[in-house]
């Protein structure tokens, strides 16, 4: 049985043990992350809060992938940021101008959203 050795390499590459951003700045309208193995995403600000995963906003799917999204109505100022702190070493908190800020995104959430907006 032959070892598709260049295959394994690859995955280790590409998928690391542990996501971490070496740094992560708003640029624009956009949320600018710099991983650790030398990547980077390009967020938009609005994608990311229309993305936001606490429960108020359910942006993200439960366990059985449903998508049980409560009418959530966005102002000019949902879409702007003032600040955003790391959680626990995994995770990004952001705070919006409209004073939301109880969406969590865990690395792998916004690698994840990075790669959907392109
Ligand atoms: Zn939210």
């Amino acid at each position: 049985m032959p070892v598709r050795r260049d295959r394994l390499e690859a995955c280790v590459t590409v998928t690391p043990m542990r996501l971490e951003p070496t740094n992560i700045q708003q640029v624009g309208d956009e949320l600018a992350i710099s991983w650790k193995d030398g990547t980077e995403s390009f967020i938009k600000l609005e994608t990311l809060r229309r993305a936001c995963p606490c429960a108020g906003c359910g942006g993200e799917p439960d366990v059985l992938g449903n998508i049980s999204r409560p009418h959530v109505t966005y102002a000019e100022k949902s879409f702007q940021l003032t600040g955003f702190d790391l959680v626990g070493g995994y995770a990004l908190q952001p705070r919006w101008a409209d004073g939301h800020s109880t969406g969590i995104y865990s690395f792998t959430y916004l690698r994840r959203l990075g790669q959907a907006s392109g």
